[in-house]
């Protein structure tokens, strides 16, 4: 959506009950879900900013049931919501259910949703394939905690992140770490997908630890060094 934005729509296989992930529109939001069911359960929040939250009043118009799921740190500036959650809390999706990851970095009241059936991690701005968040409210340590919590999951998650930024991202990260060859690889296929036309994301989890330098620092100091460079860059 928007220019390189991602919402996200999660279902589960079971019961076909659906969840939409950080709606910026309407139209493309609803298009989707018309073409998955036409069913709408709940509307899930990573963070307040505008490209991830502008679609929400509209689309709960069209589903005046679905119930809005964002951060409870957050409420204050988030579209009104049905249901203010934190760390741990966990978010049922029919027979499917979610567990909220508190991130702040990216903003300080970021949250990410990992749903271990399915093996999906709902990662807003916090991490992206190759690169992360920019550091707008928290700190570098806030992101490196934050980067921590994603690395412990499963190597095989889907990493669904908010933007398609993944090539601009690789140039960097090849910058970084030129002797990495799993990562000079994964460019390579970044590269073939966007002159395709494709999208990058979902990415494995797996991979970025093996590719993407953020993920990959070693400390609080080497991500905060990452980070400047790479606004810079
Ligand atoms: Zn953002
Ligand atoms: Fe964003």
């Amino acid at each position: 959506m928007l220019s390189d934005n991602y919402a996200w729509l999660l279902q589960c296989s079971k019961t076909g009950a659906t969840a939409l992930v950080d709606p910026p529109e309407v139209e493309p939001a609803l298009a989707a879900i018309a073409a998955h069911g036409g069913r709408l359960d709940k509307i899930l929040l990573t963070h307040h900013h505008g490209d991830h939250v502008a679609g929400v009043d509209g689309v709960r118009a069209h589903f005046p049931k679905a119930l809005v799921i964002g951060a409870a740190a957050d409420a204050h500036r988030l579209p009104k919501l049905d249901r203010a959650v934190a760390e741990g809390d966990v978010v049922e999706l029919g027979d499917s259910s979610g567990v909220v990851i508190d991130t702040p970095g990216h903003t300080v009241g970021h949250i990410a949703y990992y749903f271990a059936d399915g093996g999906v991690l709902l990662a807003g701005d916090t991490l992206f394939s190759l690169g992360c968040g920019r550091l707008l409210e928290g700190t570098a340590a806030d992101m490196f905690a934050s980067l921590a919590k994603f690395a412990k999951l499963p190597g095989e998650t889907l990493v669904c992140c908010g933007h398609e930024y993944t090539q601009s991202n690789a140039r960097f990260a090849v910058h970084a770490d030129p002797g990495n060859a799993a990562l000079a690889a994964f460019a390579r296929g970044v590269d073939e997908k966007r002159a395709q036309g494709l999208a990058t994301v979902p990415s494995r989890l797996a991979d970025e630890m093996m590719c993407n330098p953020f993920l990959r620092a070693p400390d609080v100091a080497t991500l905060a060094t990452l980070r400047e460079q790479k606004n810079k860059f």
